[in-house]
């Protein structure tokens, strides 16, 4: 039911194919993710004709008021959104730093220097324990408990094909005592995440390394997370280092923790989409990503194209007649120029971001589709830009 083969290897980068009990998904792939049961703006059917193969939801948006079990009731997420597709949750542990010390330090998790300044003023929304972690719910403050137990019981309720440990997403600021205090209690999580899938077929779990921008952190959470039965491997968690060149860290820590993983289990870098980092971790073996940039960008007036990101907002592109992208086919760019979508998006037209997230979309698994064809083909993707 569920295998992971590799069918071609070029350096580092792998073309593999997984399989799952609701289809397979060909790897290097983009998981498009669709927060609380839908794509922003493009329906999954739309988006699976333009390429994807497995989609992404996150369990914290079914867990603080228990619509994971309501979800099980309705037979489980395939049956609930009436879809056939392989689906992912994750665990809700990104959501430990994003509505934590992310909102605290006004940082993400890939650290930029501007940001990242502790405002005095905010407190944290999230107490982190040595058994769980308590939030204050995004929606109504109430407190909410989240265990590695709680956290794979609602991922059993939702059932997903592939589902991730319970982990704590740390900050990039966070020092380094604090990365090796998490990291343990990170790892004793892990054990305690598959214990509570025990017995489970139909569902397979992902570990997590984490270890912050420390080389020696992230080298002992790969060996750890390794030593365990897990059927793949998520990267997670943040990067950055005192020089501000937090993607220089970010792929010198892929390249050693990829050494590490095991060689035959797929890995996913969590989080992260932004197409020149999708190329270089390719280039580094990674597998999976899952980004919300294509649909978050979309609603931003953004699409992402072969010369960059492009806002359509400004007055200049009000008569412009290009398409989106020159280089892209897909049905947006064939058909409507920048000057339309800067029309509907200062119109506030919901048809803006509909067409902004198809492109976007289209643009990312496209991507994909091309490194796939040119690992296939033996030819380099390390100057896929200039190309
Ligand atoms: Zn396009």
């Amino acid at each position: 039911m569920f295998k992971f083969e590799i069918k071609k290897e070029l350096g580092k980068a792998r073309r593999g194919v997984l399989h799952t009990p609701h289809g397979k998904i060909d790897t290097p792939a983009f998981v498009p993710v669709a927060t609380c049961g839908a794509l922003k703006g493009m329906s999954f059917k739309d988006c699976k004709d333009v390429g994807a193969d497995i989609f992404m939801m996150n369990t914290f948006h079914f867990y603080c008021r228990d619509e994971h079990k309501i979800v099980k009731k309705m037979g489980g997420l395939h049956k609930f959104l009436n879809i056939d597709y392989p689906i992912m949750t994750d665990s809700g542990g990104f959501q430990v730093f994003s509505l934590g010390a992310g909102w605290q330090e006004k940082t993400g998790k890939i650290y930029k220097e501007k940001e990242g300044k502790v405002s005095n003023k905010k407190k944290s929304n999230v107490i982190i324990k040595e058994d769980s972690v308590v939030f204050s719910s995004p929606t109504d403050g109430k407190k909410v408990k989240i265990t590695p137990k709680s956290s794979i019981n609602a991922q059993k309720n939702l059932g997903a094909d592939i589902i991730f440990a319970f982990d704590e997403c740390t900050s990039p600021l966070a020092s380094y005592e604090y990365q090796k205090k998490s990291l343990k209690r990170t790892n004793r999580w892990a054990e305690q995440s598959l214990e509570a899938l025990s017995g489970v077929r139909k569902q397979k779990m992902f570990g997590i390394v984490q270890g912050g921008r420390f080389a020696d952190l992230r080298k002992e959470s790969a060996r750890y997370v390794s030593s365990l039965p897990f059927f793949g491997f998520g990267i997670g968690g943040s990067f950055g280092d005192s020089f501000g060149d937090s993607k220089k860290n970010m792929y010198s820590i892929l390249d050693s923790v990829t050494d590490i993983l095991p060689s035959k289990k797929p890995r996913h870098f969590l989080g992260i989409g932004e197409p020149q980092d999708i190329v270089e971790s390719v280039l580094r073996g990674v597998d999976l990503f899952d980004c919300v940039i294509p649909t978050r960008f979309a609603r931003h007036n953004t699409a992402l194209t072969s010369e960059g990101r492009i806002n359509v907002w400004p007055v200049f592109f009000k008569d412009s007649k290009k398409p989106l992208d020159k280089r892209c086919s897909c049905f947006v760019c064939k058909n409507h120029t920048r000057g339309y979508i800067h029309h509907l998006a200062r119109k506030k037209e919901i048809y803006a971001i509909m067409l902004l997230t198809h492109h976007n979309l289209f643009f990312i698994l496209n991507l994909m589709k091309e490194i796939r064809a040119l690992i296939e083909k033996g030819k380099s993707i390390d100057n896929y830009f200039n190309l």
